[in-house]
C-alpha cells in the first residue's frame, strides 16, 4: 500500500520502518526543515526494548544508552519515597536511559535504509479525499501531496490532524511543566533518581550513557517567565539544594537558554481512527511524562498497527484490530498517569501528605509491588490484565 505518515518523531519513524519492512511504500511528512536529534533523556522500559528489538535497532540503541536497575524517588532529607528495581520482577530485566535524539537517529537511519521517503518543511494541516478514494495531505500554504491509500497521524501531542478530524477528543493542559537539559554528570546513580519536596518541587536525573545525564526541574507553567527574568545563580543554588547530584551538571549549563521548557498535555480520543486516518503515539494518547511511558507506547503502537495491517488488506479492518488490541492498555496507562500526576506536581494541600503516607509502604506488599513493577516495565494490558 502507499502510505503517508505526518510527523517524523519516534512514533512516526518506528511506524514507517515497520511498514516499509513489510513491503509498503511509505512517505513521512515532517514540519521541521531538517530531521534533527533533539530531545530530553527518556527511559525505555523492557516493553519498549521488545519493540526496538522487533524494529531491528535495539543493539544500536544499547550501545548509546545506559542500562538502569530501576527508579527511586526521595525526599530532600534523603528518606526514600518509593523505589522500584526491575530485577525484583525478573533478574534479566532493566531499563534503558537514552537521549531521545540518539534513539531517533537509529530509527531514522533504519528508515532511510528501508527505503522510506522523508519530506521535510511540510506542516500538514488538512487532508483531502480524492474522487478515487485516495487521500492527500495539504500544508499551510495550500500545497498538496501525492495521493495515498491512507494517512497515519504521528504529529505529536499538538496534532493538527486530530484538531481537523471529526473525532471527539478531550485535551487537558497541565498547569505544571518541566525544564530539562542533558549534560555531563559526575554522579551516575545507575537508576532514575527523583527528588520531591511536597508537590510543588520536583527534580530528577536520568543517566543516558557516556557519562551524561538528563536533568529535569518541574515548575508551574505560569512561573516560567518570572523565573527566567530572575537570577540563574540563585535558581541554580535552589536546584543543587534540592538535587545535590545535579551540581556537576551546572559546569556545562550556565544560563536558562541552555534548558528546554516542555509543557504537558493529556489527550483522550474517543476512537483512534476515521475513514482514512489513524492516530498513533502522542497524537492519539499524550500523557504527562510521570510514568515515563509516552515513547514506549508510541514504539509499541508502531508494531501493533503494522501487525494489524499484515492481517488484512483493508485499512478500516486493520484499525479495528489495532484498536481492539490497544484500547485497554492505552486507557490503563492514560488513566493511571492522570491519577498520579497531581501527586507529584500540583497545588493544593492534601496530596503530598497522602502520597507520603501511602507510597513508601506499597512496594512492601508483594501483590502491589508486582503490579507496580509490571506497570513500570510496560507489561500491563489494562487494570486487571
Ligand atoms: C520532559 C519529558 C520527559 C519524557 N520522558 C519520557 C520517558 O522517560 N519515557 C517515555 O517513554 N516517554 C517520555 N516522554 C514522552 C515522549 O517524549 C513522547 O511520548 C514521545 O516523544 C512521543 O513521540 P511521538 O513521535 O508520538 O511525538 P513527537 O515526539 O512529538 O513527534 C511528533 C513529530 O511530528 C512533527 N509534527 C508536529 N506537527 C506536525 C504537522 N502538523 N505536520 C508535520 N509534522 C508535524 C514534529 O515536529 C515531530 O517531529 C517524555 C516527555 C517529556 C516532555
Amino acid at each position: 500500500m502507499k502510505i503517508a505518515i505526518s510527523g517524523c518523531g519516534i512514533t512516526g519513524t518506528a511506524t514507517a520502518l515497520q511498514l516499509a519492512n513489510q513491503g509498503h511504500d511509505v512517505t513521512i511528512f515532517e514540519q521541521a526543515d531538517e530531521c534533527t536529534s533533539i530531545g530530553a533523556g527518556i527511559l525505555i522500559s523492557p516493553q519498549g526494548q521488545f519493540a526496538l528489538e522487533k524494529l531491528g535497532v535495539l543493539s544500536e540503541v544499547l550501545q548509546n544508552s545506559e542500562k538502569l536497575t530501576g527508579m527511586k524517588a526521595q525526599h530532600l532529607s534523603g528518606r526514600t519515597l518509593v523505589e522500584l528495581q526491575y530485577h525484583w520482577l525478573k533478574p534479566e530485566l532493566f531499563g534503558l536511559g537514552v537521549h531521545r535524539g540518539k534513539l531517533f537517529e537509529s530509527l531514522l537511519r533504519a528508515c532511510r535504509a528501508a527505503g522510506v521517503t522523508i519530506v521535510t518543511g511540510f506542516t500538514t494541516q488538512q487532508t483531502e479525499i480524492r474522487s478515487d478514494e485516495k487521500i492527500a495531505l495539504r500544508d499551510e500554504h495550500g500545497n498538496t501531496s501525492d495521493a495515498y491509500d491512507f494517512v497515519i497521524a504521528t504529529d505529536g501531542l499538538r496534532s493538527l490532524l486530530r484538531d481537523a478530524s471529526k473525532i471527539k477528543s478531550k485535551v487537558i493542559d497541565y498547569q505544571y511543566a518541566a525544564m530539562w537539559a542533558t549534560a555531563p554528570c559526575a554522579i551516575q546513580p545507575g537508576q532514575l533518581v527523583q527528588y520531591v519536596d511536597g508537590t510543588r518541587r520536583l527534580a530528577g536525573l536520568l543517566p543516558i550513557g557516556n557519562g551524561h545525564s538528563s536533568f529535569f526541574w518541574g515548575l508551574r507553567c505560569d512561573s516560567y517567565d518570572e523565573l527566567r527574568s530572575g537570577s540563574f545563580d540563585v535558581w541554580k543554588q535552589q536546584v543543587i539544594q534540592t538535587c545535590p547530584d545535579s551540581e556537576s551538571v551546572f559546569e556545562s549549563i550556565q544560563s536558562f537558554d541552555e534548558l528546554t521548557f516542555a509543557r504537558y498535555r493529556h489527550v483522550i480520543m474517543s476512537r483512534y481512527y476515521s475513514d482514512k486516518i489513524v492516530f498513533l503515539g502522542d497524537a492519539g494518547h499524550a500523557t504527562s511524562p510521570h510514568l515515563g511511558q509516552g515513547a514506549n507506547l508510541g514504539l509499541e503502537d508502531a508494531i501493533e498497527f503494522a501487525d494489524a495491517l499484515s492481517q488484512t488488506n483493508d485499512f478500516q479492518q486493520a484499525c479495528k484490530i489495532y484498536s481492539k488490541s490497544r484500547k485497554r492498555k492505552l486507557r490503563f496507562y492514560q488513566q493511571l498517569t492522570r491519577i498520579l500526576t497531581p501527586f507529584f506536581q500540583s497545588d493544593g494541600f492534601p496530596k503530598s501528605p497522602l502520597r507520603n503516607l501511602t507510597l513508601p509502604w506499597m512496594p512492601y506488599l508483594p501483590i502491589i509491588r508486582r503490579e507496580m513493577l509490571r506497570t513500570l516495565c510496560g507489561f500491563k494490558n489494562g487494570w486487571l490484565a
